[in-house]
């Protein structure tokens, strides 16, 4: 009886250390080939790409290429500051490239300054606020920068991102060179001047479609002291502001047809428009508030650039540092579940309380466009790290459209008429709309491109994430965005933001014209397999015969068979 006791106890002990085998082994393997530690989806956890994305953390040069030439998808990732999961995800199975810790530059610092050239080299993955902070403590800056700066200066770049500028325009019209490893993961480095146009404004906005930048180069300025003013005024006198400026660019491209150069130096030349280079005007919807911010430098001339020419700058703008292979498995499994940093807050959605709300944003705001005389860094206006903070605190889109200004008058009309009518559509805002101005835009897919002049209106849905359970949306906010994107207006949406219509409806040869083509010629030499597509459809160029339609130069070549026009598209008024 004892014996057979014994033979049990013997029995299960070799069970339990069986299991228990299993179990560490199964352990071991799990943390050998862990999870990436970042999820597949915004930086709120929102807009999560499809289940099979893997996801990789280079740390050299060497690294990202090894990685694009063994994946048949690849997206560059920065900072994750977008909402428009179509083009940071690649194709299901595909890779994220995070760009964040990737070393191109060869400096401690991550980026290197040519005082004589006036140029910075930083690794793609900085963060804007780190090159600015960077720059300012040798007593440069860029000249011009957007109000949020916790994104990839890569990332900003492929995005054109902005600030507010008639004269430096977004970062993308700053960019002067940059390294890309392309899909078959060679390695390139393409300045303005040794690059062909068709080529380089297509790198200037790239969207991630042409491959991943490891580094850019951008001009730099003293940064020097501006003082900073603000204003009140009334929604009524910004809308009549905007019809000045609608006609006297109307007249401008009147008086000079098909001469965009001699347009824009006439629209120049009229106060109304001159006036609004690095101004800002933040709306405060539900309140029929607005804050007018005016810069004043007391170095006029400190925008005068010259030509970039990279022969005679220091050799190490130009040098790539490949870096040496990282060892171990450089790709990984994302996260199955996108981790939401946001919770749903109830009093967000009351329309009861949206005055209230857009209270407290512009009280909060005031302390940013308090009036100052300090460097441009501190001058200019930008998100401070501690409202940064509240992203964790509240879920929401942010979407913004770009509009000429030879519409800006009746946009800005049918927008300001349709937020306090009886639709009330204000009520659909929490906080500030920020409008900015840029020049013409030489990047074929800048949404400032080929227009004379541009007024980018910035807008948030806070409404949205305010419910447990969202069944309602916030039709408000989306019948304000239709005016913003319909005849009135012609807003061409930001890349790095929300808004972009379901698969099939966005229509990029309509949108941009043959410049859309332009840029898809350059896709069509550097990535023939679709390597960089993503999971959109807004850079896919079906029915375009590129082979036939590009010309010597790399532009796109519109004849009688010849068109850019997009065949797969689904019709407007079924979108
Ligand atoms: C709170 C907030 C405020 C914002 N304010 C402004 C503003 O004031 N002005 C403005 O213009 N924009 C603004 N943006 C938009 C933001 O600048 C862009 O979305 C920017 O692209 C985000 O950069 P990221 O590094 O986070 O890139 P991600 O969000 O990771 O990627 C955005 C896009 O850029 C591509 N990309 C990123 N890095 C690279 C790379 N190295 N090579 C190739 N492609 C790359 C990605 O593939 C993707 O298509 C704001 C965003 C947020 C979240």
């Amino acid at each position: 009886m004892a014996k057979r006791a014994m033979r049990v106890i013997v029995a299960r002990r070799k069970q339990i250390v069986f299991l228990l085998g299993v179990f560490f082994l199964g352990l071991f393997a799990k943390v050998a080939n862990a999870e990436h530690p970042r999820d597949a989806s915004n930086f709120q956890g929102k807009h999560p790409c499809a289940r099979g994305v893997r996801s990789s953390t280079p740390k050299s040069v060497r690294d990202v290429s090894e990685i694009v030439r063994q994946s048949e998808s690849v997206r560059a990732n920065g900072a994750g500051h977008s909402w428009h999961p179509g083009l940071y995800c690649p194709a299901r199975g595909g890779t994220r490239v995070d760009l964040l810790n990737v070393r191109s530059v060869e400096s401690s610092t991550r980026w290197i300054l040519d005082e004589r050239a006036r140029v910075v080299r930083a690794d793609a993955g900085l963060l804007t606020r780190d090159l600015l902070d960077g720059l300012a403590s040798r007593g440069y800056t860029l000249p011009a920068f957007p109000w949020f700066i916790d994104q990839t200066i890569g990332g900003a770049v492929a995005t054109a991102s902005h600030g507010s500028s008639l004269r430096a325009g977004s970062l993308s019209s700053q960019l002067v060179a940059v390294t890309v490893v392309l899909a078959d993961g060679s390695v390139e480095h393409y300045a303005e001047t040794k690059t062909s146009p068709a080529l380089f404004e297509s790198l200037r906005a790239n969207v991630g479609r042409l491959g991943v930048v490891v580094d850019v180069s951008l001009r730099v300025v003293e940064n020097s002291r501006i003082t900073r003013n603000n204003e009140d005024i009334a929604p009524d006198a910004f809308v009549v502001e905007m019809f000045h400026v609608q006609a006297a660019t109307r007249a401008c491209a009147k008086q000079y047809p098909d001469d965009l150069k001699a347009q824009w130096s006439c629209a120049m030349s009229k106060p109304e428009v001159r006036a609004l280079d690095e101004t800002q005007y933040f709306w405060y919807t539900p309140l029929q508030e607005m804050s007018r911010i005016t810069f004043q430098r007391e170095k006029p001339g400190a925008l005068n650039f010259t030509a970039y020419d990279e022969r005679s700058a220091s050799s190490a703008l130009s040098s790539v540092n490949f870096g040496s292979l990282s060892s171990g498995s450089l790709v990984r499994d994302s996260p199955p579940r996108a981790r939401d940093i946001t919770s749903p807050v109830t009093l967000m959605g009351s329309e009861g309380m949206a005055s209230a709300w857009a209270r407290t944003w512009k009280r909060a705001t005031l302390l940013n466009i308090a009036p100052v005389t300090d460097e441009q860094r501190d001058s200019f206006l930008s998100m401070t790290e501690e409202q940064y903070l509240l992203h964790e605190r509240y879920g929401y889109e942010q979407l913004e459209v770009a509009v000429p200004f030879t519409k800006a008058g009746d946009c800005m009309q049918a927008f300001k008429t349709a937020l306090y009518d009886d639709r009330e559509l204000n009520l659909g805002f929490r906080s500030q709309a920020l409008l900015r101005f840029i020049q013409p835009e030489s990047a074929w897919l800048s949404p400032a491109h080929g227009r004379l002049g541009t007024l980018y209106i910035n807008i948030e849905d806070f409404v949205k994430y305010s419910r447990v359970f969202d069944t309602l949306g916030n039709p408000r906010f989306d019948a304000a965005v239709a005016i913003l994107r319909g005849d009135k207006c012609d807003g061409r949406l930001h890349w790095g933001k929300f808004g972009f219509p379901k698969r099939g409806c966005f229509d990029g040869a309509k949108e941009y014209g043959v410049s859309f083509c332009h840029f898809g010629c350059q896709v069509s030499r550097l990535d023939p397999t679709n390597k960089f597509l993503g999971d959109s459809d807004a850079l896919q160029f079906s029915g375009i015969d590129f082979a036939a339609c590009c010309g010597a130069d790399g532009l796109f070549v519109e004849n009688t068979t010849c068109k850019c026009v997009l065949n797969d598209r689904i019709p407007a008024d079924q979108c």
